[in-house]
């Protein structure tokens, strides 16, 4: 036998057990004649003890052989240990070692496999099977798997089916850009890797699944932002005969069990809010509503008064940071300065002190009173004590910049707490997007998701101004999920593809299965995908949802531990018909 226990199970009531252990050298102490092995599974770890005289010549002679990382097992008695350890379950208990052998060695690992590591991101990234083995990375997994299977029963419990969808598929447009597969045995064509398994759902519903969930990867050829993966996991669902609140009710409903069975965190109601609402209180479409500072349009207050940035902008908006009055010269010329960054991209800050005694300074003192600042002060919201920051300019672009100070003011003062959770749906997005790139409009969404019934006749008039029944979920400003109420007649999916510039024809070339199928009795369907690798960082209070993939890639895409991507042999591009283009 090679374990009667684990490295994690023996408590002070096994002493005088006779057991069996095997595991991983974390740690060795020699003293000369005392000896101390810390042995390391999955499950814990367990300190063992040899000492001369005491502990047969054989054990102590391997003992002395072993290093770190070796796989052994060990034979002995659970003995109470002298001086106890707090820190772990087993620290009241040693193991008073008889036997040892080695099952396999172990070269020097590159860093140390404790929680506390020596080695950096990309050393720990190549030798990832070693930075698995550190209890603080297993325990992200175990949390995702965890949710996995809270996940799983919650939705199963909900009448939801579980169905795979094929991962060769064909190209289509959400947003991102394929991976593409060749298929050898149709040359010159290529399969694409999945962006989400958005038409199979969707045809699962016209099969009369009524409810289809799946814990699903997903590819996106995306350039890679700081937390975002080439391959990701939704926890992709679809519904029948719904409407949009009652997607928002089933999935409130499991998001609320998640946080409750998990965290054990009670949410309440989640709010909603419209798209435009989000925009114009928040300057975002994910909002972290942890915390108010809510934006305040100025332009009524502070236009016609000489002052030419505010008189040109199209916008002018403030928020009220609460108690900073005080703040120094310095401080508010490092909010000027952040304002500045590119990342943020505003020429300038204004800024308006509502001292204690009632009076206002202002940087733009020359060309407002008291009097004015007063009336700014009051559409604020803004007392004695409070300061006001003020942005200007054109309405969309101004809104993104009060959006990175507000977020920014929020951190500074403390008021995105780690542990609260304010979720929040975002709903009425606008169906299509103008793109200036290529300009046309895309959707913002995907094409599938439908307009609102009552914006429709805008399509030919104002298809900008045209709203999707389309719903984020959104948690601390971070969007955890998306979806919406799908188009579910040919007509209407053909209008749409009309409006993002496809032929009749290029419609039926991408998209005819999909048109097809429509025509055989579509229901009424909706849907919507979780990010399930962010929703595990947020539950771990991560803000990388690397942490929570066993083998993540790079910010370059790549995977270095397998050295992927990578070149193939000429055989291999030969049988699939392709050559390289020399440059
Ligand atoms: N397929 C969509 C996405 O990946 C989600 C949905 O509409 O259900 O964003």
């Amino acid at each position: 036998m090679l374990r009667t226990h684990t490295c994690g199970e023996l408590r002070i009531d096994n002493v005088n057990n006779e057991v069996t252990l095997s595991g991983w050298v974390q740690k060795i102490r020699d003293k000369g004649g005392l000896m101390w092995i810390d042995l390391r599974d999955r499950y814990g770890v367990t300190q063992l003890t040899l000492e001369e005289g005491r502990t047969p010549e054989q054990a102590l002679k391997t003992a002395r052989e072993l290093g770190r990382e070796f796989v052994i097992s060990v034979k002995g008695k659970v003995i109470e240990r002298y001086s106890k350890n707090d820190k772990i379950p087993t620290g009241e208990v040693e193991i008073d070692v008889q036997e040892i052998n080695i099952q396999n060695a172990s070269k020097t690992p590159p860093f140390v496999i404790e929680d506390e590591t020596d080695g950096g991101e990309d050393l720990r990234m190549k030798y990832r099977y070693l930075d698995l083995r550190r209890g603080e990375v297993r325990r992200k997994l175990e949390l995702r798997s965890k949710m996995a299977n809270a996940i799983r029963n919650f939705l199963s419990d909900q009448e939801f089916i579980e169905v795979e969808t094929p991962v060769l598929i064909k190209s289509t447009p959400e947003g991102a850009r394929d991976f593409v597969v060749p298929s050898r045995m149709n040359p010159g064509e290529f399969y694409a890797l999945p962006q989400s398994p958005q038409t199979f759902k969707q045809l699962l519903m016209v099969s009369g699944f009524d409810r289809y969930f799946q814990i699903v990867k997903c590819f996106r050829d995306e350039d890679l932002r700081a937390d975002r993966q080439p391959e990701f996991t939704q926890i992709d669902c679809e519904m029948s005969f719904v409407e949009r609140d009652d997607v928002l009710d089933t999935f409130e409903g499991m998001t609320r069990h998640l946080f409750k069975s998990i965290k054990g965190v009670e949410l309440g109601e989640f709010p909603r809010m419209e798209y435009a609402e989000a925009m114009s209180k928040y300057g975002s479409d994910k909002p972290d509503v942890r915390f108010g500072m809510e934006f305040v349009e100025l332009n009524d207050v502070a236009q016609n008064k000489g002052f030419n940035v505010f008189d040109q902008a199209e916008l002018v908006v403030g928020i009220c940071a609460k108690g900073c009055a005080e703040y120094t010269r310095k401080q508010l010329d490092a909010l000027t300065d952040f304002v500045k960054r590119p990342q943020v991209g505003a020429k300038g800050l204004v800024y308006v002190k509502c001292n204690a005694d009632g009076t206002f300074k202002s940087s733009v003192d020359k060309f407002y009173s008291q009097e004015d600042l007063k009336a700014w002060a009051e559409k604020a919201g803004a007392e004695a004590g409070d300061l006001m920051l003020v942005l200007s300019g054109a309405t969309n672009t101004t809104r993104k910049q009060m959006n990175e100070l507000r977020l920014h003011m929020g951190k500074e003062l403390g008021l995105r707490k780690k542990d609260e959770f304010k979720p929040l749906w975002v709903v009425n997005f606008p169906l299509l997007e103008w793109d200036e790139e290529t300009e046309r409009f895309h959707a913002m969404h995907h094409p599938f998701t439908s307009p609102l019934k009552e914006d429709i006749a805008k399509l030919d008039t104002a298809p900008g101004e045209v709203r999707a029944n389309a719903y984020d979920l959104v948690i601390n400003g971070v969007e955890i999920g998306g979806g919406s109420i799908r188009i579910h007649d040919k007509a209407t999916q053909a209008l749409m593809f009309k409006h993002l510039g496809f032929t009749p024809e290029e419609a039926k070339a991408q998209f005819g299965f999909l048109m097809d199928a429509f025509e055989y009795g579509a229901p009424p369907h909706g849907g919507i995908a979780f990010g399930f690798d962010r929703l595990c960082a947020m539950f771990g209070g991560s803000d990388s949802i690397r942490d929570y993939i066993a083998f993540p890639k790079n910010t370059s895409g790549r995977d270095v531990m397998i050295d992927s991507p990578s070149v193939v042999n000429n055989a291999q591009l030969d049988e699939l018909g392709i050559r390289l283009k020399e440059d």
